[in-house]
């Protein structure tokens, strides 16, 4: 069993190149996701000098550990677009997915890219009975929209599916993109973290390892900011963990389905591997994640993994991604709520005309400074309460009870963390610097995670994962 993403066994063969001096660009894009490296397409042939830079390796972040499906069937995010906002807004929403799909397709086609892309129907299907009420809203809804479905109908479950959609290798097509960027001069820098942003003038003053990049347009697209945005993104905003595994099966049914009960399920099926995502919870719940792992492996029962891995990503109130200008010429995309293949894809094209000073027919749609009605809000209050409770009950009781060969001490005024195992001893201070908040220890993974935003560390302290831009490690 193999504690990675699938994904990852294919590797990066193009040169890897580190910031190692000050630059001047007219474009600087900060994260090399799905997001980013679309972006970075769009733009490839306008005359900008253009510069993409990544804190890891391109597409090695939440992008490398998808399930990789392209599908506008997401749950019944229609029916509560309806039900929340209006028949329109459900309307524009699918026109996105539809059209990002569309796009990849394009992209696919014209650069002859080799990234197992494969026509799938995507089901959606409910085993109980309120579930199945709430799966027949949403095929009312898609259908007013013009889609057309087909039904399966059961003694315990009812589902429905749509056969335009599809599902590819999310890492071989992001390095096809970063290899077209390459040949058109785009300079892609990894191992190059951001930490600090200024506006100064008109330029801004970004600092990347030990250099500075001026930049006179800055995209945000790593995902999590590493700085505090305004509009209250933040609290707009929730960390969704689910875990993951694939394992040989014969078949490849060239079918994709996801559940919408009340523990979603996802299948998928890749060359000789059925690839299955279940027991998804926000990050400041179900914190020992060795037993969330071992649900996972439990739950599909007669099936050993060959692959096991966990993701999060951003959940906003509303369900709809934030895309757009933050001020000036800083600009941002994320909140995906677990569909980023195509919200980064839309993503792209929208921020490209934003950059050209374009219009885009999604553009009020994604603003970030959209209006959140009260009907949203009341959904998202279990989580903001459960977010505050565990961030509270973390500082005071920082040692849980499953945890084994792990220890906590005040040394210097700081609180640490000790993990002990075959290697000897690791102290940590247990302080993510993003916010402050206390870590917890993935005993599946050996690494530390916090339940706030979902930065990681590994045992030793480092940084792997933002938004934190900063190290844990102690030395005594
Ligand atoms: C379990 C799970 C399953 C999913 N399955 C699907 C699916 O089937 N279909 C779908 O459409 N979507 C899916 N998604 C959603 C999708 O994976 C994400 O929304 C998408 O990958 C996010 O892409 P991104 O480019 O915004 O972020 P990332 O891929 O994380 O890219 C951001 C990059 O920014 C870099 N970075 C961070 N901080 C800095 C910094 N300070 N300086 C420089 N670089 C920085 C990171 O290293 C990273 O490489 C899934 C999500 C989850 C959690």
């Amino acid at each position: 069993m193999k504690k990675t993403s699938i994904w990852l066994e294919e590797k990066d063969t193009l040169p890897i190149n580190t910031l190692n001096k000050d630059l001047n660009v007219d474009i600087l894009i900060i994260g090399a996701g799905i997001t980013g490296m679309s972006l970075a397409y769009q733009l490839r042939c306008e005359k900008l000098n253009i510069c993409v830079v990544d804190a890891n390796l391109v597409g090695q972040g939440v992008t490398s550990r998808t399930t990789g499906k392209l599908t506008y069937l997401q749950g019944i995010i229609y029916s509560k677009l309806y039900k929340n906002k209006s028949l329109k807004i459900s309307k524009l929403y699918l026109e996105s997915q539809q059209e990002a799909i569309k796009e990849i397709k394009n992209i696919i086609n014209k650069e002859k890219i080799n990234c197992d892309f494969e026509n799938t129907s995507s089901y959606l299907y409910a085993g109980t009975q309120k579930k199945i009420k709430e799966l027949k809203k949403e095929k009312i809804i898609l259908n007013k929209l013009g889609i057309k479905t087909n039904e399966l109908i059961g003694n315990n479950f009812y589902a429905f599916y749509v056969s335009d959609t599809a599902v590819f290798h999310p890492l071989k097509y992001i390095y096809a993109l970063k290899k077209i960027c390459l040949k058109k001069k785009i300079n892609i820098y990894e191992k190059t973290k951001i930490t600090d942003i200024k506006l100064i003038k008109n330029l801004y003053k970004c600092q990347a390892n030990n250099n500075i990049i001026y930049a006179k347009k800055v995209i945000i697209a790593c995902h999590y900011s590493f700085f505090l945005i305004p509009m209250l993104l933040p609290i707009k905003t929730n960390n969704e963990q689910s875990y993951i595994m694939a394992y040989k099966n014969k078949i490849n049914e060239h079918k994709s389905f996801i559940s919408v009960d009340n523990q979603t399920k996802s299948y998928r099926f890749h060359n000789n591997y059925k690839i299955v995502l279940s027991n998804s919870h926000i990050i400041s719940n179900h914190l020992n994640r060795k037993e969330n792992y071992l649900e996972l492996i439990n739950d599909i029962g007669k099936y050993y993994p060959d692959y096991i891995w966990s993701n999060d990503d951003l959940i906003t109130i509303d369900s709809l991604p934030y895309i757009g200008k933050i001020k000036n010429n800083l600009f941002i995309a994320t909140g995906y709520n677990t569909w980023g293949m195509t919200n980064g894809t839309i993503a792209s094209k929208i921020l490209k005309d934003l950059i050209l000073n374009k219009p885009n027919k999604y553009e009020e749609l994604f603003a970030i400074s959209r209006t959140i009605n009260l009907k949203s809000i009341k959904n998202s209050f279990v989580d903001i309460y459960d977010n505050t409770k565990s961030f509270i009950e973390n500082k005071l009781f920082p040692n849980k009870s499953w945890y084994q060969n792990v220890t906590f001490e005040r040394k210097n005024n700081l609180p640490l963390a000790t993990v002990y195992d075959e290697i000897g001893k690791h102290t940590i201070i247990n302080r993510c610097p993003h916010m402050k908040c206390s870590l917890i220890y993935n005993q599946f993974e050996k690494i530390w995670e916090c339940p706030c935003h979902a930065s990681k560390f590994d045992i030793d302290g480092k940084c792997l994962k933002g938004p934190s831009k900063k190290d844990i490690s102690y030395k005594e």
